[in-house]
């Protein structure tokens, strides 16, 4: 750097807290479910963003230059952890060169941090990597729990306190009206799901165990072979047989996968894809994170009614 340069950027850094006074909180979220919760904790504190819409496989994301230009002046980066990310949020942070958001930094939140995990696998990662499955740490999908939203909404909170001590008051009343609001949801949701308990569907990707954990219902496999891998003609085989023996007629898929081996299975068994939304943002009605739950339970509602209608 010559010293123009250098004389440039004190002048640029020295300038920042006064312009930055009474500015909002800048938060980059690497999901939109992350984002969601975010802005309910932040109100009109914070200015939230999220990298992946919520109709693209987290597991997959173009690392667009444009966000490392959002990611140097955030404030707090939230992000799933547990490799979701692995692909494409490492070099969009490292690039990004913020000290407020870089691995371990305050303004870091892993919001895994303190989430009872289902699916831990007792293989080391490196081998499960090594076959191409992509839950190596557990299963990551873990914001298909509405219970586990008070954890994130912990970690989040405590950023948020942190990056502006002056506001705590406000930041923990709105995480107290978040998780009351929630848990009101919750009971809504958990008696809609009541008559269906047990009750078995499969799906396309691994991405539902703590949905089909909280409300009961059963995903008895799986389109994917393992997490990661696209079906073989000769898995889709044996899917078929599994399906007409144990009955089940609902398919589940998230927008971003081939909808053709759904497709092929609902024909050959006179059975329903259902449309589910994996994320906030993944369809127009689900705009924020208590509609994730409205649009995919009623939804499950909905086919299991259609279910019982043609038996
Ligand atoms: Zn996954």
């Amino acid at each position: 750097m010559n010293h123009k340069n250098k004389y440039l950027t004190i002048l640029l850094f020295s300038a920042i807290p006064f312009g930055n006074l009474n500015a909002k909180l800048r938060i980059v979220a690497t999901l939109p479910n992350f984002a969601s919760i975010a802005k309910e904790l932040g109100g009109d504190k914070v200015d939230v963003m999220s990298i992946a819409k919520g109709y693209q496989d987290p597991h997959f994301v173009d690392p667009k230059p444009s966000f490392i230009v959002k990611m140097k002046k955030a404030d707090i980066l939230i992000w799933a952890g547990l490799d979701l990310e692995v692909g494409w949020l490492p070099p969009l942070l490292e690039n990004s060169r913020n000290s407020k958001i870089l691995w371990g930094a305050p303004g870091n939140v892993d919001a895994s941090k303190g989430v009872p995990l289902l699916e831990v696998p007792n293989i080391p990662a490196a081998q499960l990597r090594a076959g191409g499955d992509i839950h190596i740490y557990g299963n990551p999908h873990y914001w298909m729990d509405p219970n586990n939203a008070k954890i994130i909404a912990e970690n989040i909170s405590e950023a948020l306190i942190q990056a502006s001590p002056s506001d705590r008051d406000y930041f923990k009343k709105r995480k107290n009206d978040f998780i009351a609001k929630l848990d009101a949801a919750i009971i809504k949701w958990e008696e809609l799901m009541k008559p269906y308990a047990g009750r078995k569907i499969i799906a396309y990707h691994n991405s539902w165990p703590y949905l089909e954990t909280r409300f009961g219902f059963k995903i008895a496999d799986f389109i994917e072979p393992k997490p990661g891998i696209p079906p073989s003609p000769r898995h889709l085989v044996k899917l078929i047989k599994q399906v007409k023996n144990e009955e089940i007629r609902i398919i589940i898929i998230s927008p971003y996968f081939n909808a053709k081996p759904a497709n092929v299975i609902s024909d050959k068994i006179g059975g329903r894809v259902v449309k589910m939304a994996p994320s906030v943002g993944a369809f127009d009605e689900v705009q924020d994170y208590f509609d994730l739950f409205d649009y995919n339970l009623n939804n499950l509602v909905e086919a299991f009614k259609w279910e019982e209608s043609i038996n």
